[in-house]
């Protein structure tokens, strides 16, 4: 197989599609998967990702900048593009050359976008309580002053819920007022004789936690990857997602030391017994983090964990193998993924570095090469338990 030579990244498709027949379990029929691939999609890779999930009748993308956005058209991918962040004016040309569609992100920003000249696709965004992007929703004359721009096609609006992955009382109760807020919001446009757009409010937690919601899309990022933010959540929501993503790397060499010999930079790691190291071809340029040095981190080989050794270098890292037999130049490591029955998730590494699985998928390097599997699991959909239901 190509792109297996020195650290790659292999995607499960077929699970893919498993988790995007979970999550149209919870969303009503109307209600569309708006799919987030957003940061090369959450690190898996951009191309690969939205291509099978075109094959799969996903029709409808979110990405975070213009850039990604052409990306996906020059590669070919059908259906519609939401640019979920901010475009400087430089490049509205982008937008209508590639077919995009811009958040407005406040009043002000929607008259920079009705001047530009030509007419631009548009969804409307209302802060409700993240107060990072949208017109506040107070400002609800600003927001039907938008809805009156002649060059602004309004395709949808939305917002993005604050405090949904939580179930604190305090947190549910916030939620439930952005929500409240949004559709005053709705209903006062609607008042003034303007016909509604498409609306979406939820991104992943908000599916499971308020399947109540009846939206025409939701914007689902880190589920269809096939995990949640933490792996607390994965276990506890129990919704049988499953991960897309494995990520591997060779032994490059193996080495037998004596006691007392040091191992890295930094003489940070000092053998206390005789030990057999393995060198594994991935680094923190790759995205692993640093942080899992010095024995926190571990890869799997033949089904067992090999430690991480000293301080993880850019390129490579040690690990120690001395209770694993026969590991030989050019085997297989596995960092993220299943190695016999044992199994690393990425939520679990993000537990060891002290964040979540969101950032560890999304910072995986580009110089790893994507290759596609389909593993033969069938398709059996777990009794969706829902947390807070
Ligand atoms: C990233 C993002 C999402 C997707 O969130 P997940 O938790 O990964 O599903 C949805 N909406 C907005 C505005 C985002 O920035």
């Amino acid at each position: 197989m190509t792109g297996t030579g020195r650290a790659w990244i292999e995607l499960d498709m077929n699970n893919l599609r498993h988790n995007i027949k979970v999550l149209k379990s919870f969303l009503p029929d109307r209600c569309s998967i708006m799919a987030v691939v957003k940061a090369n999609a959450y690190g898996h890779g951009l191309v690969e990702m939205a291509r099978e999930l075109n094959k799969n009748g996903i029709r409808s993308f979110c990405v975070a900048t213009v850039q990604e956005g052409v990306e996906l058209r020059k590669y070919g991918i059908q259906g519609e593009i939401l640019i979920l962040g901010y475009t400087h004016p430089e490049q509205l040309q982008l937008l209508t050359r590639y077919r995009l569609m811009q958040t407005v992100i406040d009043y002000e920003y929607a008259k920079t976008l009705n001047c530009y000249g030509s007419r631009i696709a548009v969804h409307i965004k209302v802060d409700t309580g993240m107060h990072r992007l949208g017109e506040p929703w107070v400002n609800i004359d600003n927001i039907l002053r938008i809805f009156k721009f002649k060059n602004l096609d309004i395709k949808g609006i939305y917002m993005h819920l604050s405090a949904v992955d939580s179930d604190r009382q305090a947190n549910k109760n916030f939620t439930q007022k952005q929500i409240d807020d949004f559709y005053y919001v709705l209903s006062r446009i609607q008042k003034q004789g303007f016909a509604l757009p498409k609306v979406h409010i939820q991104s992943s937690y908000g599916v499971f936690n308020r399947p109540d919601l009846s939206c025409d899309y939701a914007r689902i990022g880190i589920a269809l990857y096939g995990m949640l933010s933490t792996f607390n959540d994965t276990k506890e929501y129990n919704i049988g997602l499953r991960p897309v993503l494995s990520v591997k790397a060779r032994v490059s060499a193996v080495k037998t030391l004596s006691a007392g010999e040091t191992v890295g930079y930094g003489l940070d790691y000092t053998t206390h017994h005789r030990m057999k190291i393995a060198v594994i071809t991935i680094g923190y340029a790759d995205g692993i983090p640093r942080c899992l040095s010095g024995g926190i981190g571990y890869v799997l080989i033949n089904g067992k964990k090999a430690f991480v050794v000293g301080r993880i270098c850019m390129d490579q890292m040690i690990v120690d193998v001395t209770d694993i037999e026969n590991v030989m130049q050019g085997d297989i490591a596995v960092i993220i993924g299943k190695s016999g029955k044992a199994e690393i998730t990425a939520c679990e590494l993000a537990e060891k570095a002290g964040t979540i699985a969101n950032e560890i998928l999304s910072r995986l390097g580009t110089r790893l090469e994507r290759v596609i599997t389909r593993s033969n699991r069938s398709f059996r959909c777990n009794s969706a338990v829902r947390k807070h239901a």
